[in-house]
């Protein structure tokens, strides 16, 4: 999920490639492991921490069901549409009763809209009723068109206990652009950031790296010199 321009997310800034030989690397690794990245992060869980997310949901049901939707469309769409489908459709009981065809009219500008109303009735058909929505990255990952990421927003939202970090389009950009994480592979993101960082800030974490990509740390024209980060981030520090 994400906000603004589509196009304009997946445009990163052209880079020079640089070849490292392993002394680099291992040099590189070792600083990225010893620095205190909690005690760097303060001021920007300070500012975005405490956020919440920008879908609009009243509850569990709703939660799963606009983080489905909002896959590859954005938070604001997803906001605009719901209501009249939770007005239809308030529970996972009603939707379990629903054909995917049943919510084109409520669904049918949502991209990738007739996959998403196959995987929701599924789902719904699958868990039943409300009560039973997982609380696992496990089960959650089993349903349809559920991720890690979707599962890990699902998890963070509901108070679940968290098993891992957010980590969308922002976090992929931002956490390389600071330094706390090398490369593009989100799972590989994931894993450095949730090493650096304890788990009981993992909830703060995904929020702060995903509001500082929406507000700030924007793909082209970062806006630095406002940027809570500035005075540890490696990209800030190498163009500054
Ligand atoms: S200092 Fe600039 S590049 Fe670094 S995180 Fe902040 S906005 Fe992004």
């Amino acid at each position: 999920m994400y906000e603004g321009n589509r196009s304009d997310e997946n445009s990163f800034p052209k880079k020079k490639i640089v070849h490292l030989n392993p002394f680099q690397l291992r040099y590189i690794m070792k600083t990225i492991q010893t620095h205190d990245w909690l005690e760097s992060l303060k001021p920007l869980f300070k500012k975005y921490g405490t956020r919440k997310h920008p879908l609009e949901h009243k509850n569990h049901y709703q939660l799963l069901v606009m983080v489905v939707l909002s896959a590859r469309d954005s938070d604001k769409h997803i906001n605009s549409i719901a209501p009249a489908l939770f007005e239809r459709y308030p529970s996972m009981k009603e939707l379990a009763k629903a054909t995917p065809e049943d919510l084109y009219p409520y669904i049918g500008k949502v991209t990738n809209f007739s996959s998403k109303a196959i995987w929701l009735t599924e789902t719904a058909k699958v868990v039943g009723k409300d009560e039973n929505i997982p609380h696992t990255i496990e089960e959650l990952t089993a349903l349809k068109g559920i991720g890690r990421k979707s599962a890990n927003v699902i998890m963070s939202e509901s108070g679940d206990e968290m098993e891992g970090g957010i980590v969308d389009l922002h976090t992929l950009r931002v956490s390389p652009r600071i330094g706390i994480a090398i490369g593009t592979n989100p799972v590989k993101i994931e894993k450095q950031l949730t090493e650096k960082i304890p788990q009981k800030y993992w909830k703060q974490l995904g929020m702060s790296l995903t509001f500082l990509g929406r507000e700030i740390c924007r793909p082209t024209n970062p806006k630095c010199p406002e940027c809570p980060l500035n005075g540890v981030c490696e990209y800030y520090r190498e163009k500054g």
